[in-house]
């Protein structure tokens, strides 16, 4: 079975440096991560979407910010994600954008190999995931973002699993299983 992994909010700590950047753009004290309950910012008490997506773009052509993400697994899993990938078992689905400045690929494949990835398959795309999971075979998917695992379990025949976090928390489907360790992911292929 092909394991469909996101990457940022999965294995790479995205919002926390994204919040600190905010914060010097907005310049309006520090924002609690507690306060985002919803990627889309609609509810934020004082941050807009435009603000926040004006940083995002911003971010999207920095190639420092996305090298220097810290991880969100433990090396342990790294190594069992390495075994996957080894086995041509793993793939990577990223929104990541790509810009005509730099190689966000060379960066993101980097930034895996480093964490122990040593071929690591990345696939990038603004379409929603859903096409990529069927045309890839992938049968079980992973991500952050509720609105992905809702497209995927709706679209495809690929299980789905929904790391928790405090964004994602008021959303359930019953097709996407909600996890708190990598743990629950590596029983579920084996
Ligand atoms: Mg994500």
């Amino acid at each position: 079975m092909i394991v469909g992994l996101d990457i940022d909010g999965v294995v790479a700590d995205f919002l926390s440096p994204f919040l600190r950047f905010v914060e010097k753009k907005i310049d309006n004290g520090p924002i609690a991560i507690e306060s985002i309950t919803d990627l889309s910012f609609k509810e934020h008490p004082h941050l807009t979407e435009k603000a926040v997506w004006g940083c995002m773009e911003e971010v999207s052509y920095d190639p420092a910010f996305w090298r220097d993400l810290r991880s969100l697994i433990s090396p342990k899993e790294w190594q069992e994600l390495e075994q996957l990938s080894s086995q041509g078992k793993l793939v990577f689905l990223t929104h990541r954008y790509e810009r005509d400045t730099y190689s966000i690929h060379q960066v993101t494949g980097d930034w895996l190999k480093l964490h122990g990835i040593s071929k690591p398959i990345v696939h990038f795309t603004q379409e929603p995931k859903a096409r990529l999971v069927q045309d890839l075979g992938v049968g079980l998917f992973v991500d952050d973002r509720h609105e992905n695992c809702q497209d995927v379990a709706e679209n495809t025949q690929a299980r789905v699993f929904m790391p928790h976090r405090l964004y994602n928390q008021s959303f359930t489907h019953p097709r996407v299983k909600r996890i708190r360790n990598f743990n629950e992911l590596f029983n579920y292929v084996r």
